[in-house]
């Protein structure tokens, strides 16, 4: 299959009416979001889900989230809009939150990975929202890589995992944050973290009252510990070498993996540092992911590095550690699931 690749930098109609159509007809455009790019189809179109889930060899228990314009659209995806659901749409759309909510029966299984529960977002970012207006449908969009690979932030990213595979790719540039929404389950009793974001626990504390955290979060996959999300089950956002997550003070990290790099000369050794902390390696591929002072530009620059680790074809990776706090959460839970929950403490 041939994939129309086109640049779109501010709103086009032109564009969006293409795209819109490719939708219609069943077919996939790969768009940006302000979280990571998604791969999006016609989520009310189970031969769609299919597409998508082939396009990424995704396995078919993981479900899609639905991408709507419009707070009246959840409507038709849910069997009765609630309070919490409510809030949740004032509170944080259009944005980087997504819900999981009871499935309408136009719902198809083939979204939802045979669930009878739904994902909903509404993104931000204004090119997925013209595209999104245009179509008027609610679009299943899964982040746009290959399952396994991390998730793309630029276009590259898509070009490289999709090209040939989907019908086009649409250009927007960067995006902004740079890791998934931050997922919260509003089908329980109390409503339940299942993948944490940008929006970080305490500000969905304010507004929904208090949450619980599903363990999966942190904890590595179990006879005990299920993820609710079913696509926190595997081996996510990780690059093809092994990577190991190195916790401890500064010098002590610094120096433990000295002494690795020292011992393993012949290997083609990655470091995943920061500005502050580049300069304390004697050697290895050292890639900063950005400044401690900011836990969002880590964030934004994560998965890039990791892609940037393979691109060089590393035989191993080490990295350092970040505070599990607000913004953190969501960098460390993406972290230990790159490194298999590998943690070293030094
Ligand atoms: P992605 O769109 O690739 O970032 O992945 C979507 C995430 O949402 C995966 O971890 C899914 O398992 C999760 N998800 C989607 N729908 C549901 C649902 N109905 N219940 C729980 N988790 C879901
Ligand atoms: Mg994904």
């Amino acid at each position: 299959m041939e994939t129309m690749i086109q640049k779109m930098v501010t709103e086009d109609r032109e564009i969006a009416k293409r795209a819109a159509e490719i939708w219609r007809s069943g077919g996939l455009v790969a768009f940006p979001t302000e979280t990571v790019y998604g791969l999006g189809g016609n989520g009310l179109d189970p031969r769609a889900s299919e597409k998508i889930y082939a396009a990424k060899a995704r396995p078919s228990d993981n479900p899609l989230i639905l991408h709507i314009a419009d707070d009246d659209q959840l409507d038709e995806l849910t069997t009765g809009v609630t309070e919490w659901m409510r809030a949740v749409m004032e509170a944080f759309w259009p944005g980087p939150l997504t819900m999981i909510v009871p499935k309408s029966e136009r719902v198809p299984y083939e979204t939802t990975g045979g669930l009878e529960t739904v994902a909903v977002r509404m993104p931000s970012h204004p090119i997925a929202r013209q595209l999104l207006r245009e179509v008027k449908l609610p679009i299943a969009a899964p982040s746009a890589n290959r399952s396994g690979r991390p998730s793309p932030t630029s276009a590259s990213h898509v070009i490289e995992d999709m090209n040939g595979r989907i019908d086009m790719i649409i250009d927007g540039g960067d995006v902004g944050i740079g890791l998934e929404s931050t997922i919260v389950d509003l089908t329980g009793a109390r409503p339940m973290l299942l993948r944490p974001g940008f929006i970080t626990p305490e500000m969905l504390q304010e507004v929904l009252g208090p949450i619980e955290t599903d363990l999966a979060v942190f904890k590595q996959v179990s006879a005990e510990v299920k993820p609710k999300a079913p696509g926190m089950k595997y081996r996510h956002y990780a690059p093809k070498a092994e990577m190991k997550i190195v916790e401890g003070d500064r010098e002590a990290v610094a120096s433990y993996i000295n002494q690795k790099l020292a011992m393993q000369q012949d290997k083609k050794i990655g470091i995943l540092t920061t500005t502050e902390n580049q300069m304390l390696y004697e050697g290895g591929i050292r890639i900063s992911v950005g400044t401690r002072a900011s836990l969002l530009d880590i964030a934004h620059n994560l998965f890039r590095v990791l892609r940037e680790f393979d691109a060089i074809g590393v035989d191993a990776i080490f990295s350092e550690s970040f505070p599990a706090e607000g913004e953190g959460l969501a960098v460390m839970n993406r972290l230990l699931k790159a490194a298999g929950h590998q943690v070293i403490r030094v």
